[in-house]
């Protein structure tokens, strides 16, 4: 380890114990995906005490970035550190005394308890500690760091926009980045980082499909057009698309929110499906939108209703590439540890990081901090007499507090290494 590398740890040490008091606010306060003002204000607020070069504000919504230019020379190079800071609309099960009560009455499709069961309450404050710890070292920095603190990863609301898509529409990352950099708190072994070559996650689009049948009473169905069995067929044959598909590759197609406009003694006019499709390969998602829909619409024509189908909110795989991770990997196991640096297997939730990530080039991680640990074959599992292992987005995900300077060392040392030429393809 060099003397700027010793440097920058022992600056994480000092903001470690800030790092964890923004993280339990943060956790307190969740917001949901395009209303994340007081988080962004939060944000907005120690990017500004920190003297940074400019603080964008009010950028695809609640977007905020930091621009902070190194007073070492350098070789135009521009490292961005991106942490996602929207919520979830789950409820808040993970038993700390600083566990969310918050409760979203206005939110489109709400109410809904709110909670940061995805972890993006950690994100957020390993960023406001790396951005610290890089500001305090900013003479020695031979380049530019941004901080992008991004709104409405999880999705906005459909009838809106938001996330990484827009925060590049709307110019956000200037100077273009040489890098992008992130990571995901994951249910790993506390400070482990898992890395894949390829895509961890797969593609994602939105899903929603409306069939369309004739409204009538209960008692006289055949003077309408009862729009549920055709549902039913619908939802049937989604089982059958996989085998449609090369099943060496995985897809899944997941319907999670039907919507019946009827009553128990009445028909409604329409039902709509809201739903998910993943692809291990984008390139398979053409296909499965194509073969989803064409299922609905005969489906439908068949109980002599018709279906409409959206895809909305497309999200790209996120790629690491050979390259990037072989650049990568020295930094990690310095900051880590050789033996908490394993390949990660490849999942089907999505980030749109990959935005970032794919055009920029750069790298995703995955981050460990629960009670876990590996088997020989890489496989995390529960420590015994531990919390357990508990996936993001469900009411009881926990994150371990004292490891998130962990991860604020890992973005610091990742920025300095990139801009100091160590760290490319
Ligand atoms: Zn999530
Ligand atoms: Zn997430």
């Amino acid at each position: 380890m060099t003397d700027i590398h010793a440097e920058l740890d022992r600056r994480a040490a000092d903001v470690a114990d800030q790092v964890v008091a923004w993280r339990r606010h943060l956790h307190r306060n969740p917001e949901l995906s395009n209303r994340e003002a007081r988080t962004a204000e939060l944000i907005a607020d120690h990017l500004r005490s920190l003297g940074l070069d400019e603080v964008r504000t009010g950028i695809a919504g609640h977007g905020v970035v930091g621009v902070l230019h190194g007073g070492a020379p350098d070789e135009g190079r521009v490292v961005a550190l991106r942490a996602d800071i929207d919520a979830l609309p789950v409820p808040d099960r993970c038993g700390a005394d600083f566990a969310s009560t918050v409760v979203d009455e206005d939110y489109p499709g709400g109410p809904f308890p709110v909670s940061h069961a995805c972890g993006h309450d950690c994100h957020t404050a390993m960023l406001l500690g790396a951005a610290t710890v890089l500001a305090g070292a900013r003479d020695r920095l031979p380049g530019t760091v941004l901080f992008v603190f991004q709104p409405a990863e999880e999705g906005p609301p459909v009838d809106e926009s938001g996330g990484a898509r827009q925060m590049l529409a709307e110019g956000a990352l200037d100077p273009v980045p040489t890098m992008a950099f992130g990571m995901h708190v994951t249910p790993y072994p506390k400070g482990c980082v898992g890395y894949r070559v390829g895509n961890q996650y797969g593609a994602s689009c939105l899903v929603r499909i409306t069939v369309h049948g004739k409204q009538v009473h209960g008692s006289t169905p055949w003077l309408g057009v009862d729009p549920m069995p055709a549902v039913g067929a619908v939802l049937t044959g989604i089982g059958q698309l996989y085998r449609q598909i090369d099943a060496f590759a995985p897809v899944t197609v997941s319907i999670g929110h039907v919507e019946d406009v009827g009553r128990f003694n009445i028909i409604g006019e329409t039902v709509t499906l809201w739903g998910t499709i993943r692809c291990a390969v984008e390139a398979d998602m053409t296909d499965a939108r194509k073969r989803l829909a064409t299922l609905a619409e005969h489906s439908a024509r068949a109980y002599g209703c018709t279906a409409t189908t959206d895809f909305l909110q497309d999200v790209p795989a996120v790629h690491n590439s050979e390259e990037w991770v072989t650049a990568g990997l020295p930094t990690f196991r310095r900051v880590v540890g050789d033996d908490k640096v394993v390949r990660s297997a490849a999942t089907l939730g999505y980030d749109d990081v990959s935005e970032f990530v794919n055009r920029f080039g750069g790298l995703y991680v995955m981050f460990g901090v629960q009670d876990a640990e590996l088997t020989a074959d890489g496989a995390p599992v529960p420590t015994p007499g531990g919390r357990g292992l508990v996936p993001n987005h469900n009411p009881r995900f926990y994150a371990d507090d004292a490891t998130l300077v962990t991860g604020v060392r890992l973005h610091a040392q990742v920025a300095y290494d990139h801009l100091s030429g160590a760290l490319r393809p």
